[in-house]
């Protein structure tokens, strides 16, 4: 049974044009969590915290997912992709070798929350064409236990039901459950993908320590994991197997040497991406 390793409080700060959010993966506290490399979680219904959004940036060497809880997001690319994420939906986007986008805001008023999370790729995969999976509500399969638990399954699998994205390297799971006061969530895992759970509302409770909204949990290796609703709360769950290899960051390039990442600069600057 999986307990508790560390609870990591997220950070507040900023990024892209001014966007406020809350980081834990990718913060001081915690700079890597393989094969995850970031997570933020934004959430606010000031507009002056989200108004700015992401203007035109690269990506190289990994994947970046957004988990739209609420509000409106649209999306667009230096190739002409566009979409538009909607309250539920998730983007999946692989950069592999690189493309430069932008994530602005498609709202002037009204309440912005959700994730991004950015997952490495391994060395053989951190040069692929650039793919996005971009999933609507909809197509988020939802289980509803008759112990009052709900599970929107994006990546991996619970009970019958399987998440529409596929075909990524660390073979993820990213749950989005809701556990009622007194309701307990189970779930098995490959015994060594990393795992961890972000509660966004109420609290939860792993064995015995409680995880509360607003901070990371990380779980220790196993194959089982419970969650208890405790007041009741609701709570991504993500893991996926790490990659084990070294890695260079350099902002929104990431790769395995610093030779790779002067060739990121250099073909941005050309822009070769
Ligand atoms: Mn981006």
């Amino acid at each position: 049974m999986r307990r508790i390793t560390r609870i990591i409080p997220a950070q507040t700060t900023s990024d892209g044009a001014g966007v406020v959010l809350k980081r834990s993966i990718g913060s001081a506290g915690l700079r890597r969590l393989d094969p995850f490399l970031m997570l933020d979680n934004f959430g606010t219904s000031n507009p002056d915290d989200y108004i700015a959004g992401f203007p035109d940036h690269p990506h190289r060497g990994f994947e970046t997912v957004t988990y739209m809880i609420k509000g409106l997001m649209r999306h667009r690319d230096n190739t002409g992709a566009e979409g538009l994420l909607k309250p539920g939906g998730v983007q999946w986007m692989t950069a592999g070798r690189g493309l430069v986008h932008s994530e602005m805001p498609e709202q002037s008023e009204g309440e912005m929350s959700g994730f991004q999370l950015w997952v490495n790729l391994p060395a053989s995969s951190k040069m692929c064409d650039p793919r996005y999976q971009d999933i609507d509500p909809d197509d988020i399969p939802e289980v509803d236990t008759p112990d009052g638990l709900h599970v929107r399954v994006i990546a991996g699998q619970y009970a019958d039901a399987v998440g529409p994205i596929s075909g990524i390297s660390v073979d993820p799971t990213f749950l989005d459950v809701t556990v009622p006061a007194g309701g307990r969530f189970t779930y098995s895992l490959p015994a060594d993908h990393t795992c961890f759970i972000y509660p966004f509302e109420g609290a939860v409770k792993v064995g015995e320590r409680r995880a509360s909204a607003g901070a990371l949990a990380i779980l220790e290796d196993g194959e089982e994991i419970a969650v208890e609703g405790a007041d009741g709360g609701r709570f991504i769950l993500v893991a996926g197997k790490p990659i084990g290899e070294p890695v260079v960051q350099h902002g929104p390039f990431v790769m395995n040497t610093q030779a790779e990442i002067e060739q990121a600069v250099q073909d941005f600057q050309a822009g070769r991406f």
